[in-house]
């Protein structure tokens, strides 16, 4: 049975910055729920960061620039949080690995799961098409980024690798995980 990576926030446990949740109603996550598919992760609990912490945003490029070294995260005082999201985002890759998850369903809008829009680093409220950097991380190395208003297109993408006895990614486990 193909597993799924979503974002720990989802669906329950309130430990966003805010120390909110983001509520997922859906009978295509309830039943994954029940076949015991989901594999919850907190990349930013992961290395560390408390609830609730400051806002942060991508700031000076893309989730593909902090990555690479050419841009950055910053909290909304000023201070440079990007070695912590990259690590982060790996160790939400390594997650990914280690569950052999076919697919992940993040939370949109994050400076970590984000997968189709962000926020665009002036701390404004104010959002541009783009990927937090796990989402980023995980699509790198070929695993599929739906975010939660996406779940029947995952849904179809999961039924399709099932049916065809496939996982998504077609690299081997190795070459999937960042080079040191
Ligand atoms: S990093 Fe991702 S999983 Fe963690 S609280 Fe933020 S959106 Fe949720």
């Amino acid at each position: 049975m193909l597993k799924v990576l979503v974002s720990g926030c989802l669906a329950g446990r309130p430990i966003r910055f805010n120390e909110t949740s983001v509520p997922v109603c859906s009978p295509i996550w309830e039943k994954w729920a029940a076949e015991g598919r989901l594999v919850h992760f907190c990349p930013e609990l992961a290395v560390g960061f408390p609830v609730p912490r400051p806002a942060a945003e991508i700031v000076g490029g893309t989730a593909a620039g902090v990555l690479d070294g050419a841009a950055h995260v910053r909290e909304v005082d000023g201070r440079d949080v990007t070695d912590l999201f990259r690590l982060a985002a790996r160790r939400a890759l390594h997650r990914a690995v280690e569950a052999n998850v076919a697919l992940a369903v993040l939370v949109d809008g994050s400076p970590t799961c984000g997968s189709s829009t962000v926020y665009d680093g002036s701390f404004a409220g104010r959002t541009v098409p783009g990927r937090g950097v796990a989402a980023e991380e995980l699509q790198r190395h070929g695993i599929p980024v739906f975010h939660e208003g996406q779940l029947e297109q995952a849904a179809s993408l999961l039924e399709e690798l099932e049916r065809n006895d496939l996982v998504a990614p077609d690299l081997p486990l190795a070459e999937r995980l960042p080079r040191p």
